[in-house]
């Protein structure tokens, strides 16, 4: 194992120190729990000078959440979220999800903040430097190819893995942003620009895969925050090698509600397929009729149009994407069925 290089920590109190020290520290990062970052910096994949924790900022530390709505700050622990008694309560598929991550220790660590902002991992990418090294570098880091897709011309497919994103997508979640130029608030979906297409240059709403986040210079994420709807019925489930601590094959989140013998509302979310976690689009044409074979087919049919696993964990691309069918299918079946 590598040695960590040097750096900086500050550890701000407030919000406006801490974003004070963002703008005069440019090539500086936020740090949560550091429990995906530290490992990416003795891994050499990415070394900055200044790192600055936001577990000490009490205005990130909160839980709002009741019947009306739910609102977390970015520096809350995966296990105080996945423990809120309203939080299991009312967004049982936030709970759920936070609870599937890693293993305890992780979650007593890991915040919110850096599970929406986690990096996308490859099998190319999460390697310690001599292994990349010796394997020539991808153009995730310093290298001018993609090993997974060498005809990728400049594009990354590595995958968003973090749980709590499709969770918080099927609620219609918000993010509230902070930075050098001001305080934004912008659909949840928004920030997951990891489209990995060729040919459409990088902008601020359509990255290439190895930017896949919309944040801004100097920015953080300070808090995520839904609305209820009455009526729906929400979970989690995920697929992993090792059941005990793992980053998922597929995860899916599953929100519906319900009006009789029929569905009213669905909304799916997937994250470990692609470089973005995927809410899928086309669902709200499978609802107004019950649970027939054509509804299962039309939700296949979604979920093969749109996920688009690629050979970046150890298990193939095409795996992936049926056990993210599988898990979609189960998990609509059994809320729907629920009483
Ligand atoms: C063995 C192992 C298994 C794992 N399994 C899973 C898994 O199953 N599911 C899963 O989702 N994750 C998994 N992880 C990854 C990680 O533990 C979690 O995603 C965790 O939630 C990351 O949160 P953190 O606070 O530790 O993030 P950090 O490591 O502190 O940060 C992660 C990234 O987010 C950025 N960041 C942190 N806070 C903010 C903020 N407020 N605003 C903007 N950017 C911010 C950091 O700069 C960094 O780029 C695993 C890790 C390990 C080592
Ligand atoms: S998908 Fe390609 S470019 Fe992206 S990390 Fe993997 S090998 Fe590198």
């Amino acid at each position: 194992m590598d040695a960590l290089p040097d750096f900086k920590l500050l550890r701000p109190t407030t919000l406006d120190d801490a974003l004070k020290a963002r703008a005069t520290n440019p090539d500086s990062r936020p740090l949560g729990g550091g429990t995906d970052l530290t490992v990416n910096i003795r891994r050499g994949i990415v070394a900055p000078a200044v790192l600055i924790e936001m577990n000490n900022v009490a205005e990130l530390r909160a839980i709002k959440a009741d019947a009306n709505g739910i609102e977390v700050g970015a520096s809350v622990t995966l296990a105080e979220l996945s423990e809120h008694p309203a939080v299991r309560a009312h967004y049982p598929v936030v709970a759920q999800a936070a609870h599937e991550i890693a293993g305890p220790t992780h979650r007593v660590m890991g915040t919110v903040g850096g599970n929406l902002c986690l990096d996308t991992r490859c099998i190319y990418y999460n390697q310690s430097e001599w292994w990349r090294d010796a394997n020539n570098h991808c153009l995730k880091t310093t290298g001018t190819m993609c090993h997974v897709a060498p005809k990728s011309r400049g594009v990354c497919f590595a995958t968003f893995s973090g749980d709590l994103a499709p969770a918080f997508l099927t609620l219609g979640a918000e993010v509230d942003l902070a930075g050098p130029q001001g305080r934004r608030t912008v659909p949840l979906d928004q920030i997951y620009i990891g489209f990995a297409r060729q040919d459409v240059p990088v902008t601020e709403t359509q990255g290439d895969g190895k930017f896949f986040l919309a944040l801004r210079p100097g920015e953080i994420v300070t808090a995520v925050r839904a609305k209820n709807t009455p009526g729906l019925r929400s979970a989690y489930d995920k697929i992993r090698i090792r059941r005990s601590i793992e980053y998922p094959v597929a995860g899916v989140a599953v929100a519906l509600r319900r009006d009789g013998d029929t569905l009213a509302d669905l909304r799916v979310a997937f994250t470990g397929t692609n470089p973005r976690p995927v809410l899928l689009g086309g669902t709200k044409d499978l609802c107004s009729r019950p649970l027939d074979e054509a509804f299962y087919k039309g939700l296949d049919d979604l979920v093969r149009d749109q996920v688009m696993a690629m050979k970046t964990t150890f298990t193939p691309g095409h795996y992936r994407r049926r056990v993210a069918s599988v898990l979609a299918r189960r998990l609509v079946t059994k809320l729907f069925e629920q009483p």
